[in-house]
């Protein structure tokens, strides 16, 4: 079924104004509401109707469009269940007068209960097992119930008139003697519509024959095909009638178009729109599953689509609606949701679908595919509460919450999908659906979840805890960074939008694009704040959360302390290392670390200061560090940064060189003389001439300072002794009256 969205929005409002107005009756009925709820509360179920199984009706009923009354007689063929059967019972609203039940040429006593049931005394005890039968004959003006269970209305501008049934989901007793609940469908049934004859009688199944009598016609439909009580439908008006063949990859479906006179549209349109769903439904998930009878469309003035086995009441003809209804056939009318509990397993199928159309090109395609799974997922995470299963099934609206049970349930389906893959979703879903227990009957959740385990070898106990039975979504938070050499860190965090799922399970794709590449991660996180790494081969330039809208979840992305600016500049006294950040999250500040050429190859790194930074801020913040002591030549800078909670970054790294004015070329012996070198325990350092304040800093090969001394009285040689060292190269460097001498020393 789907009803339009006004109609959706017009209950929302006055479900609003109805608390507004009355708030103290609002908050009885809510607390009335969640005591009544339990866990997995199952739908009401007349136990009474459990003690025999549905094998056929006959359905004769006598209605016209122009008067809102039902008459006419039910026959049932059952077995009996259970020992001591002599009596039955049956669905049937109390505005339904029985005259009479027979039994064999037998009529039987009966009582109406208020509960709306028809109880039937039988005039013996029947066997077990045994196929038995009986007619109930009855008449009334039928109430309206759910989405208008019996209806009698002008259509096209009130000049026509129609009259149509629609008794999801517990409006067939509203109409019929029925056994409603989700557990017996009847194997069979031949409807017999009597109707003027200026009107034209259309139901499930084959159309077998129109009788004329007197002033009416009879139409026989018949249907062979399991039906469950609230597919079994019949609308009458002055329809016109379009027959045509669908032709399809491998076989055709006759087709019947049931028309108001103000339809608007030809039944060769709505089958040329219809043809590549059906073929598409087709390849996807196996053949119409009717298709030794027919499809059609009866048009209704309801605001919707109703799918009604084999015949689809229609009131529209849209891309969407055409879809929505087709699909049903093989998810609600082939297999039928197995409780109102699950009619995720009808109304998410059917949504699903849908966006499955656009997807494979039809109805605008891709782009429509993309705004589709958009506007779904805003649609669930509208609300942060709300399961895809029914918790309370007593609530019309509940049940077909366009929210939970339509999108959320189409949305944890395209999630099974990207948890699986194609092959496994599209394969479990066929088995499902081909399953002999469960096809032309009835299934609940476990079942279709047991054939997707199977297909894929995958345990969904956790999934399905938290996406069918859970309430909300997760909102994900992507912090990310990258450092020189372009390895990417990311560290993922979620939070549940209700209480009732601490940590959903579900792979995260998020994109990385680069100035000319990108590349999609798919992250599994088992716990909150996890953080993985990868080596890339680019620079990331933005982040995409879900490009292709796997998930039903919202998102932020976070680069924690975002640099726009990082430069070394050398000033000719120092080198000016500036940084700039555009927002900072959680930022206690920076080290900033130095790597000289000395140091190369290992990548040893010296911290040479540190700035505060600015917490958490929206606000650019500018940075600078002066080194006045950069070493001779090439000098590498880094910022560490650091976080309150202790988690550290690196930027990237920048260059520069230190023109140092008497900076010497290691080896070439002139200003800084070291004698002798090679040498073992000690060596005198020499240079130019006497200064003061000379202060002289001995580096290893990894650029670690190893010694460090000042002299503050005038001199112009030294005797270094070189203690613990151990033996290798080193570079000397001395530093006085603002110039610098370098040379390279060899301890053996
Ligand atoms: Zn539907």
């Amino acid at each position: 079924m789907k009803y339009w969205i006004t109609i959706l929005l017009t209950a929302v409002a006055m479900n609003a104004s109805a608390q507004l107005t009355d708030t103290v009756e609002w908050e009885k009925l809510v607390q009335f509401e969640s005591e009544r709820k339990g866990p997995h509360l199952s739908a009401p179920k007349n136990l009474n109707t459990l003690h025999y199984d549905v094998k056929y009706h006959r359905m004769e009923w006598e209605v016209s469009p122009l008067v809102r009354y039902i008459g006419g007689a039910v026959t049932t063929y059952f077995v009996p269940q259970t020992t001591g059967f002599n009596q039955i019972y049956f669905d049937l609203h109390t505005a339904m007068a029985v005259s009479a039940v027979q039994y064999h040429g037998t009529s039987c006593t009966f009582s109406q209960l208020p509960s709306s049931e028809l109880l039937v005394t039988l005039p013996a005890t029947l066997p077990v097992g045994v196929l038995d039968s009986l007619t109930i004959s009855y008449g009334g003006v039928p109430p309206t119930t759910g989405f208008g269970s019996y209806a009698t209305q002008n259509v096209c501008s009130n000049t026509v008139p129609a009259m149509w049934t629609l008794s999801e989901p517990y409006g067939a007793r509203d109409w019929w003697p029925c056994k409603q609940d989700l557990n017996d469908k009847a194997d069979s049934i031949d409807i017999y519509i009597t109707t003027p004859s200026a009107y034209k009688g259309v139901a499930n199944g084959v159309l077998m024959s129109q009788t004329v009598s007197g002033a009416n016609t009879i139409y026989h439909w018949r249907h062979r095909h399991p039906i469950p009580a609230y597919l079994v439908a019949i609308a009458v008006s002055d329809y016109s009638v379009h027959s045509a063949t669908l032709s399809l990859s491998g076989g055709s479906i006759p087709m019947v178009n049931y028309l108001y006179p103000c339809s608007g549209t030809s039944g060769t349109t709505i089958n040329n729109n219809l043809q590549p769903i059906m073929q598409l439904f087709i390849n996807l998930f196996g053949n119409y599953p009717f298709t030794n009878e027919k499809y059609g469309h009866a048009q209704f003035g309801w605001g919707g689509g109703m799918e009604h086995t084999t015949v689809s009441f229609m009131g529209g003809f849209s891309h969407l609606l055409l879809a929505h209804e087709l699909a049903h056939q093989w998810f609600g009318d082939k297999i039928t949701c197995g409780s109102w509990a699950d009619i995720w397993l009808n109304e998410g199928f059917a949504t699903y679908l849908e966006g499955m159309t656009y997807e494979n090109g039809l109805g605008g395609g891709a782009s429509v595919w993309a705004s589709w799974k958009q506007s779904k997922i805003n649609n669930v995470t509208s609300l942060a509460s709300g399961s895809v299963w029914v918790d309370d099934t007593t609530s019309v609206s509940r049940i077909f919450s366009s929210r939970l049970s339509y999108d959320k349930g189409a949305l944890l389906l395209h999630m099974l999908r990207w948890k699986l893959g194609d092959t496994n979703f599209f394969q479990g879903v066929r088995n499902y659906l081909n399953d002999l227990a469960l096809a032309y009957g009835y299934a609940k959740t476990p079942q279709l979840k047991a054939h997707l385990e199977a297909v894929s070898g995958q345990n969904l106990d956790e999934f399905f805890a938290d996406w069918y039975y859970g309430q909300g979504y997760p909102t994900y938070t992507v912090q990310w960074s990258q450092n020189g050499s372009q390895m990417l860190t990311v560290q993922l965090f979620q939070t549940p939008s209700h209480a009732s799922v601490s940590f959903f399970n579900i792979p995260v794709p998020v994109r990385f694009n680069g100035a000319s590449k990108n590349r999609t991660l798919v992250f599994d996180p088992t716990t909150n704040g996890q953080t993985f790494t990868e080596q890339l081969d680019f620079t990331v330039t933005s982040v995409e959360f879900d490009p292709d809208r796997w998930l039903c979840a919202k998102s932020s992305i976070v680069l924690p302390v975002e640099l726009t600016e990082l430069s070394a500049s050398w000033d000719g006294k120092a080198v000016q290392v500036k940084w700039a950040t555009a927002t900072e999250t959680d930022n206690r500040g920076f080290e900033i670390q130095r790597m000289s050429e000395y140091g190369a190859p290992a990548n040893n790194w010296e911290t040479i200061g540190w700035k505060d930074g600015q917490g958490t801020s929206q606000t650019p913040a500018y940075y600078q560090w002066p080194d006045e002591r950069p070493m001779p030549g090439m000098n590498y800078y880094r910022l560490r940064q650091l976080d309150f909670d202790g988690s550290e970054e690196f930027s990237m790294v920048v260059s520069v060189e230190a023109r140092l004015p008497t900076r010497q070329v290691p080896g070439a012996g002139r200003g800084l003389k070291l004698f002798p070198n090679p040498t073992r325990q000690e060596v005198w350092v020499e240079w130019p001439a006497a200064v003061e304040n000379a202060e002289l800093e001995l580096y290893d090969v990894h650029g670690r300072l190893m010694l460090r001394q000042r002299w503050q009285e005038p001199l112009q040689r030294r005797q270094l002794l070189l203690g613990e060292l151990p033996g290798g190269v080193y570079a000397v460097v001395l530093r006085a009256g603002g110039q610098v001498w370098m040379e390279r020393l060899v301890r053996r």
